[in-house]
């Protein structure tokens, strides 16, 4: 009978030194019997990637995107052959794969290109010799065999994607939280931590600035119907579980809220009302791997033409308006750019059926002098964009008011 494959992946701050380091191999190891063989998927250890995104930028403002991925991959494969090397000194046999080595394929862009298959053969070949694997999250190779990254965070998504290749029903993510909780617990000391959350709500949340999960990896277990293990690296309590929506009635409108700080709101102002052009707006941004979101357009009364908003994370700013700007100026029209927007958003499966919540999240900001610049909804979010600096005071206020507390 072949042996159960388990998917482990450290983040950064639980490989944040050699201590912490030999602390996740000598977990493991008890965990290693004749039934199992695992994987390990390992971030940079602590801030490593945010110093190396630095170093490229005391060069030079745009960095050169192959040279780019070639630099900041190289955090994963320091942790990454730090812990084989632990395990080794614990008369274990391990043994660290990039990326490459270990066949993750990736679409031909840099900084947020997509795994598009992985090649197992190589860790299938070292988990056959009994070996613990120890892959590098976060990068993989393009068509070129050039080092490519997939988006900070990605270490979750380079897991799950390994855990679906290798056809796990589970991937475990150990982080420093416990588990998912009703929001960021670093932002409110009373969050409750969540037994189960649905995939639904998961990505929501993690789209809207629960960093807890990286956004794909919560799409990727969904597609792939693998359920995620959100636990601690530092304890041996059971975590969060994200899987399919529970079936039973659910409760409460909203299960957590979550904010995303750092946002901007591109406008472009007297777009001519003619077919086709939002679609070459987008497009532009999509082949440039920006995620867009809150998306709004007026009509404008007697006129010819429309106003398009949306909003972007600021750290894609200089590309987009690089983009909207060479559109602008082929359209003659007017681009202006907000930036210290934060988004927050209540996210909830219970919201389907219990109408009123969009009103009760308005008037509790309102009450308080919270003003709202834009909203978007979906079945189960609804999201405001408001100045940044009302942010942790309008999270205090909507956690209390859907009393996650
Ligand atoms: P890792 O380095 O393990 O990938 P991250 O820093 O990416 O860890 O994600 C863990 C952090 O996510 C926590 O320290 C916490 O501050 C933050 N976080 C944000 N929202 C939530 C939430 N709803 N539940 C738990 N943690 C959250
Ligand atoms: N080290 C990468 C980052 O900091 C990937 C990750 O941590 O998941 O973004
Ligand atoms: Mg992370």
């Amino acid at each position: 009978m072949s042996k159960k494959i388990i998917v482990q992946k450290f983040g950064g701050t639980s490989v944040g030194s050699p201590e912490k380091i030999k602390a996740v191999a000598n977990r493991t190891s008890k965990l290693l019997d004749d039934n199992k063989s695992i994987v390990i998927v390992v971030s940079a250890m602590g801030n490593t990637t945010n110093q190396l995104v630095k170093l490229a930028k005391e060069i030079t403002t745009e960095p050169n995107p192959r040279e780019y991925d070639a630099l900041v991959s190289t955090g994963e494969n320091v942790s990454a052959s730090l812990l084989a090397m632990s395990f080794q000194s614990l008369g274990i046999n391990a043994i660290s794969l990039t990326g490459a080595q270990a066949g993750i394929l990736t679409q031909d862009l840099h900084a947020k290109a997509k795994i598009l298959t992985i090649k197992t053969e190589r860790i299938q070949k070292e988990l056959n010799n009994n070996k613990v694997v120890i892959i590098t999250g976060f990068q993989g190779i393009n068509p070129n065999s050039d080092i490519t990254t997939i988006g900070r965070g990605g270490s979750d998504t380079s897991a799950v994607a390994l855990a679906a290749a290798l056809e796990c029903e589970e991937c475990e993510i150990y982080t420093d939280v416990d588990g998912v909780y009703t929001t960021d617990p670093r932002k409110i000391k009373d969050a409750q931590k969540l037994t189960e959350v649905s995939y639904e709500e998961m990505l929501e949340m993690a789209s809207l600035g629960a960093k807890v999960l990286h956004p794909r990896a919560v799409e990727c277990a969904k597609e792939n119907n693998i359920i995620l293990h959100v636990r601690s690296s530092f304890e041996l309590t059971e975590g969060t579980r994200v899987k399919e929506a529970n079936k039973l009635e659910v409760n409460k409108p909203v299960t957590g809220v979550a904010v995303k700080e750092n946002e901007a709101i591109i406008s472009m102002i007297g777009v001519p009302d003619t077919p086709g052009i939002a679609g070459e707006i987008f497009s532009e941004l999509a082949n440039n791997g920006i995620n867009v979101d809150m998306i709004i357009q007026n009509v404008l009364e007697k006129t010819d033409s429309n106003n398009i908003s949306f909003s972007i994370a600021e750290d894609d700013l200089d590309q987009t308006k690089k983009i909207t700007k060479s559109i602008a100026n082929k359209l003659n029209c007017k681009l202006l750019t907000d930036t210290s927007i934060a988004k927050i958003s209540c996210v909830g499966i219970g919201m389907i059926s219990k109408p009123g919540t969009a009103s009760k999240m308005f008037t509790a900001l309102g009450q308080n002098n919270i003003n709202i610049l834009r909203i978007t909804t979906s079945e189960i979010k609804i999201s405001c964009a408001i100045n940044q600096e009302d942010a942790q005071k309008a999270l205090e206020i909507l956690h209390n008011e859907f009393e996650l507390t």
